[in-house]
């Protein structure tokens, strides 16, 4: 049993999607210029990994969140909706998977991101994803008073937290890591800034593995950051459902979207 969860619970775990599609290509277009062949690397995300990944999800029960950036949502209104339709919680991350520049201006785009949520999707988000995790400084101020419950970006604990905030606002935090990233592991390109070598799914899933049983024992909580463009792909999506089934295998793990644990951490905070 564990200080964060319901007594029936031993550990959190949420799997989160980030589909930058193309908007993750854009600091690479302004050096090199647009590239029809760079960009399809995003379009991957939404027109092959997202229906293996909703099929994946679907056949395994797991609900998940789904953090989409304005653009996209505009982009690929049908997509999105098929992700609201098969149950999994929609997030927040920016309309053009850049950091804004100002938290006044961050303001102005959680407001633009929000109506074009209601708007199309009929969804309110309560989870605030940065992009590249880039929380600004005062950032989480302007985030708790536009009516967020969580955040999920800071890297510095292995269970849930809660922020606090200006006038007696707070935020949930659901840590996460560069190590439950699969940008981290699988995400090689040609185009500066590239990464890589590419890891194989096997690697990953053995370092996965062991973290969870890590987590599981402490009773903390695990976030994973999945791109759809990036672990879309074969053999990355049949890792994902050996993973799920492991975690599934153990009793007591709540695997459910982050804006759950986030609730079930508020309720059992007090707050
Ligand atoms: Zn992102």
């Amino acid at each position: 049993m564990s200080g964060f969860w319901p007594d029936d619970v031993q550990c959190g775990v949420a799997f989160t999607f980030d589909l930058d599609a193309e908007t993750m290509w854009l600091e690479r277009a302004e050096v090199i210029g647009e590239s029809p062949v760079m960009l399809s690397e995003g379009a991957y995300g939404p027109k092959t990994g997202i229906p293996r990944i909703l099929n994946l999800l679907e056949r395994l029960g797991v609900d998940a969140t789904f953090f989409l950036p304005g653009k996209i949502i505009e982009n690929y209104t049908d997509v999105s909706r098929e992700i609201v339709h098969a149950g999994h919680e929609i997030g927040y991350h920016s309309y053009l998977h850049k950091t804004a520049a100002s938290v006044e201006e961050e303001r102005q785009e959680i407001q633009q991101c929000k109506k074009i949520m209601k708007d199309l999707l009929g969804v309110v988000p309560r989870g605030y994803r940065a992009p590249g995790f880039e929380v600004l400084p005062g950032g989480l101020d302007v985030v708790a008073e536009e009516g967020f419950a969580y955040s999920t970006n800071f890297m510095d604990c292995d269970h849930p937290y809660v922020h606090r905030l200006n006038e007696g606002r707070s935020l949930v935090e659901l840590p996460v890591d560069w190590i439950f990233d699969d940008s981290a592991h699988f995400f090689f390109t040609f185009h500066e800034p590239s990464r890589g070598p590419i890891s194989t799914p096997a690697r990953v899933l053995e370092m996965w593995k062991a973290e969870f049983d890590g987590i599981y024992d402490e009773g903390g909580c695990m976030i994973l950051t999945i791109h759809p463009q990036i672990s879309g792909r074969i053999s990355r999506v049949r890792m994902l459902g050996e993973l799920i089934q492991y975690m599934q295998s153990r009793p007591k793990v709540m695997i459910a979207p982050a804006g759950e644990l986030a609730s079930a951490v508020r309720i059992k905070c007090g707050q």
